[in-house]
């Protein structure tokens, strides 16, 4: 038994596993492109969380973005897991799965009218604040419907995670949150208003961080500033400190686990008294999936062999939108490589998988396994070149359940046949 990059996807005998179903079957009868995802994965994550923060009073707030599916929310939900979400949407879906709404926090920079309204409503746990406009929004709202709604503001401690640009969002000149320097008089302002209860602070300052240390500077920076608030008398009763735990894409990659996040922060939190709340959403789910994907044609020009496959960037855009790397191997081991671009289907020059990379001798209607795809994968995914979105399959050691159908053509236009009748 040969394991690729976890323990829930292994060869034996040649043949790559999920758990212990064979994925070159499950290929076969449900057709590629397909998300599997094992769900001892994710539990084994939802208990690594629980258990890293258990010496401290914790709320685990899944970031329903990472994969949004509600058998997946359904799986946190059972594990009494809260969410962190960013739209109407994710709360609508966060609630259809069962999670209550005292463990609902919201965050984002754009929250509309309407999903503001909707929150309250609902009476969730937080909204994350991530601009002073939208406190007094917020205010006028929870006003005109009679009821009061908890805040927490989102600072931005100025910290550089070391990650991809455009996954960084706690430094100066990012859109998030508030400044630590103005957040002060934004706190004191918010304890005016007669429609808010503030509950806590919070931060995030990226995804995919593969070192503790910014965590530290950032929660150093924050707990100073819960420590002056306390003494202008603003007594706060939550610190989320967010997600952005890095998740392994390579072989050879060693993201920090939640066990070194917590023994890193707990020390710092700790005499602020505070409830914790934490926000992982790629570190819960993201190398419990991968997708599964038939090669269709080889092509060869001079400088370079292609692998043309029967997915892409509408299935996965992360190689095209941040250059990312998913390690790809072919579900039926073999020993002879070659090195060549895999690309998908789709119009687009952006549209590949891996470039230049050293691959399996795979031949027609053979079978590629994407790694690590479960958070960023599905969620990102579209209908670009009008094609279905994939299915989505979950396994249980030997058994498997279709968690999101194919979509099909006519699902596709019936949005639009409203003037086609
Ligand atoms: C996206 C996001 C998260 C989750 O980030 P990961 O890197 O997936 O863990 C947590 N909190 C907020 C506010 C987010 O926007």
């Amino acid at each position: 038994m040969k394991h690729i990059l976890n323990r829930y996807f292994t060869y034996k005998n040649k043949e790559l596993f999920c758990e212990n179903v064979n994925l070159k079957s499950l290929a076969q009868k449900y057709k590629t492109p397909v998300y599997v995802y094992s769900k001892q994965a994710i539990t084994d994550k939802i208990n690594q969380y629980k258990r890293a923060f258990s010496s401290y009073e914790t709320l685990i707030c899944y970031a329903v973005k990472a994969n949004p599916n509600l058998s997946i929310l359904k799986i946190m939900a059972e594990n009494d897991i809260g969410c962190d979400i960013v739209s109407g949407g994710e709360l609508y879906k966060a609630k259809k799965a069962g999670i209550p709404s005292n463990r609902i926090v919201y965050a984002g920079v754009g929250k509309t009218d309407f999903e503001i309204e909707y929150a309250i409503r609902e009476n969730i746990l937080s909204f994350n604040i991530e601009s002073e406009m939208e406190l007094n929004v917020i205010d006028q709202i929870a006003s005109k419907l009679r009821k009061k709604a908890r805040v927490s503001i989102r600072v931005n401690p100025d910290v550089d995670p070391k990650t991809h640009p455009y996954i960084s969002t706690g430094m100066k000149k990012s859109k998030f949150g508030i400044d630590i320097d103005q957040a002060i008089d934004v706190f004191i302002k918010a304890s005016k208003l007669k429609n808010i209860e503030i509950l806590g602070i919070h931060c995030h300052i990226g995804s995919q961080i593969m070192e503790i240390e910014p965590y530290i500077e950032a929660v150093e920076k924050t707990v100073k500033l819960i420590d002056t608030l306390k003494k202008k008398g603003i007594n706060l009763t939550f610190f989320d400190i967010g997600g952005g735990l890095g998740i392994k894409y390579k072989p050879e990659d060693s993201p920090p686990s939640p066990e070194d996040f917590a023994n890193a922060i707990l020390p710092i939190v700790k005499h602020t008294k505070l409830k914790l709340i934490v926000e992982p959403g790629r570190s819960m789910i993201g190398e419990a999936g991968v997708l599964l994907t038939q090669v269709i044609f080889l092509k060869d020009k001079k400088e370079k062999h292609f692998i043309i496959v029967d997915t892409g960037m509408n299935d996965l855009v992360r190689p095209a939108m941040y250059n990312a790397y998913h390690h790809i191997v072919s579900v039926e081991e073999k020993d002879e490589k070659i090195v060549a671009d895999i690309v998908g289907p789709i119009c687009e020059t952006g549209d590949f998988l891996a470039l230049d990379r050293e691959i399996e001798n795979v031949q027609r209607g053979e079978y590629l396994a994407v790694m690590s795809v479960g958070a960023y994968g599905s969620s990102m995914s579209s209908n670009y070149n009008v094609r279905p979105r994939a299915l989505e399959l979950l396994v249980d050691n030997d058994k498997v359940k279709v968690i999101r159908e194919r979509e099909t053509y006519d699902y596709l236009a019936m949005p639009e046949l409203i003037e086609n009748k």
